[in-house]
């Protein structure tokens, strides 16, 4: 049961253990007074606590409006996916449905701790979902070269966005620069966004390097690499996040490292579409940040932060036959910190005294959570995201498990109108 002491100020979230800065763990009280942590007042731990807090989860991959075709064209891979399964949906969605999409992939992620994601989509009014919802998140408009116009309406929707969002919503949704990715994109909408992006000077959001077939195909049309080739068009001079590089090349490491552009692992979406696996302790050898995403649910298929750190931790132990690689802290730092990174923040991804007060609170009091001697190991190995019983965003309760039937404060229409508004856009769509 979470203790929470409310006041005028901000809340104190009482008597829970907390995952600390610096790969420490501790116990006592976190202060939130506005949208920051206050202070947090350490103590010994004298009774047993049920109460875990930890910071926000970062989720540097979606596309969230995807929950409208959840697992659908299980079983193809990734071009045949995308062409036969997906792409045909897409097609026939509207502003509305991905709307209907977008608060619900939102909610799902809150319910499962996550306060800021990387999402990708299109849709006049999609950033609006997690506005709604009161989530943090750096969205985009993709970058696709088949499109007419489509470099313009990138430049002038992402400018206009964010000063909108700046001077009037001011809530914590803003648009990053985004290309697709190397294979959708040419080279003069590369080169055209990133003159407009020295202005801008948005981080940049893309695919990269997920399946063989792209890699070599880049290689065979550019002579080099997807990251070689996008750092030789100026589009990563103002850093960026890149999904996947499955197939990336120790070089292609380094040029990441040099142009801070973060290496975003999302091992559900790379297995169940037969990618491969990103040789994610290599590139952090080589100085590379990395951080998690789920990837949308289409190819996933859910947006539980706490699987893609039970797969990002197992999975690279037994390629390399060696339980050392990856420590349950290098886990949580890449679903928390390394993510906030990644999108160029550094006041969310930690419980630290200034910071945002983005929490995920979970209930330890549950049979596979007990008993809880190793807390890192615990929330990577053992937890799921249904363990989470409350989500603060910015100190306000987003989400919170014991208000039965309100569980989604920020949600404007409630969850019951929400789920109506999904699968009436699913039945729409012919699904
Ligand atoms: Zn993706």
């Amino acid at each position: 049961m979470v203790e929470v002491e409310r006041s005028e100020r901000g809340c104190v979230v009482k008597d829970c253990l907390m995952l600390l800065p610096g790969r420490r763990t501790g116990f006592g009280d976190i202060v939130v007074e506005g949208d920051s942590i206050a202070d947090i007042r350490l103590r010994p731990q004298t009774a047993p606590c049920t109460t875990l807090v930890m910071p926000g989860l970062v989720n540097c991959h979606c596309h969230a409006p995807m929950t409208l075709v959840r697992g659908l064209g299980g079983g193809l891979p990734l071009q045949r996916w995308l062409e036969e399964a997906i792409f045909p949906v897409e097609a026939r969605m509207t502003d509305e449905d991905i709307h209907a999409g977008t608060v619900w992939g939102a909610m799902e992620m809150l319910a499962g701790g996550t306060t800021c994601v990387a999402d990708m989509y299109n849709g006049k009014t999609y950033p609006n979902g997690f506005v709604e919802v009161g989530m943090r998140a750096r969205t985009c408009i993709p970058g696709l070269s088949i499109v007419p116009g489509r470099l313009e309406e990138c430049i002038s929707g992402t400018r206009s966005w964010n000063r909108w969002m700046r001077e009037e919503a001011k809530a914590d949704v803003y648009m990053d620069a985004c290309i697709h990715s190397e294979y959708l994109t040419d080279e003069k909408f590369c080169r055209g966004l990133a003159d407009a992006n020295r202005e801008l000077g948005r981080r940049l959001h893309f695919h990269c390097s997920e399946t063989r077939r792209e890699h070599e195909e880049c290689i065979g049309r550019h002579g080099k690499t997807p990251i070689a080739y996008l750092a030789d068009t100026g589009i990563l001079d103002r850093g960026g996040y890149a999904a996947h590089c499955v197939w990336c090349t120790d070089d292609d490491f380094r040029i990441m490292a040099e142009r801070d552009v973060t290496l975003v692992h999302n091992p559900t979406s790379n297995m169940k579409l037969g990618s491969g696996f990103a040789r994610i302790a290599r590139a952090m050898e080589l100085g590379v940040n990395v951080a998690l995403g789920t990837d949308g649910p289409a190819s996933n298929d859910n947006l539980d932060m706490f699987e893609e750190m039970h797969l990002a931790s197992l999975i690279h132990k037994g390629l390399a036959n060696d339980p050392t690689v990856l420590s349950p802290w290098d886990i949580v730092e890449m679903a928390t910190k390394n993510g906030a990174k990644a999108l160029g923040r550094d006041d969310i991804g930690e419980l630290a005294v200034g910071k945002k007060a983005d929490l995920c609170i979970v209930d330890l009091d549950r049979p596979h959570l007990v008993p809880a001697l190793d807390l890192p190991n615990l929330v990577v190995n053992s937890m799921h995201g249904s363990d989470v019983v409350a989500t603060v965003v910015g100190g306000d309760f987003t989400y919170d498990k014991s208000r039965a039937g309100a569980e989604f404060d920020g949600v404007y229409v409630g969850m019951e109108k929400a789920r109506a508004d999904l699968l009436a856009a699913v039945r729409r769509l012919g699904l």
